[in-house]
């Protein structure tokens, strides 16, 4: 479903990932963990074609409609004053395009979605009025009804009450079994153990990738944080990665 091959992508010069191969299997569930600025996000940017390797390359099977992306909720501007219903309706936007018609059809569709994550009484809510447990709701039926084969989630759960995270994760378990791909960034290791049969643990490298009770083992984790615990030594020395301004004459 996907490949890496030989994966680097780098900021202004600077390597977020280096060098990384291997393949998510078609129906695969999969964690991706690390510590924080790890390139987790990175990965999955990589993957959905929004950054641009620097070196290696990055194979997807399905087009590019057929995959869905839900960025961190951090990186999501919703001040847009755009109802509940809207905003899951773009879920349809390749079907639909700028001129086709909202069919009867797809409305169901929409509506099971809103009803699917308990948002039924939202539709006409602006989404920059919910909490971020709702939005994140909200995004999910977005994903619903984008019926895509590749999954990609990044931190889903954080900041989320535990009765969201229970329903979404539920949600997520079902598209696992519907034999969609999922690829989601997390960072409780009790969660991952739980749900996802496979991880892979970065550190801008590859520390480990496979069955998660083979992963998320001590060795492993402690490599991680050493690895992490370098990039903060060096934050110091190269604390900017823009190219020196020339000097203006005085
Ligand atoms: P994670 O999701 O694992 O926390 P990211 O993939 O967001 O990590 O970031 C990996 C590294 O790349 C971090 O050091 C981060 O500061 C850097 N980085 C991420 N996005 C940018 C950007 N747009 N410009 C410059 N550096 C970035
Ligand atoms: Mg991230």
């Amino acid at each position: 479903m996907v490949t890496l091959d030989n994966l680097t992508v780098s900021y202004r010069q600077h390597p977020a990932l280096h060098h990384i191969s291997g393949q998510f299997a078609p129906g695969s569930f999969t964690a991706v963990i690390g510590p924080n600025g790890s390139g987790k996000s990175t990965l999955l940017k990589s993957i959905m074609g929004l950054l641009k390797p620097a070196g290696g390359q990055v194979t997807v099977t399905p087009p590019r409609a057929r995959i869905a992306y839900l960025p961190q909720l951090s990186e999501i501007d919703r001040s847009f004053p755009m109802s509940v219903y809207d905003c899951v309706l773009l879920g349809c936007w390749s079907r639909v395009g700028a001129w086709g018609r909202v069919t009867p059809a797809l409305q169901n569709q929409v509506a099971a979605a809103i009803h699917e994550v308990g948002l039924e009484g939202f539709e006409q809510r602006t989404v920059g009025s919910l909490s971020s447990g709702q939005f994140q709701r909200v995004l999910f039926a977005r994903l619903l009804v984008q019926d895509a084969e590749l999954i990609l989630l990044d931190e889903p759960f954080t900041a989320m009450d535990s009765r969201t995270t229970a329903a979404l994760l539920a949600l997520v378990h079902q598209w696992h079994e519907q034999g969609r791909t999922v690829i989601a960034v997390l960072h409780d290791d009790a969660q991952v153990l739980a749900h996802f049969p496979q991880t892979l643990l970065l550190a801008r490298e590859l520390v480990a990738w496979g069955k998660t009770s083979e992963v998320l083992t001590p060795v492993h984790l402690q490599r991680a944080r050493a690895l992490a615990e370098a990039w903060d030594d060096h934050a110091d020395i190269c604390h900017t990665d823009e190219a020196p301004t020339p000097r203006q004459a005085a």
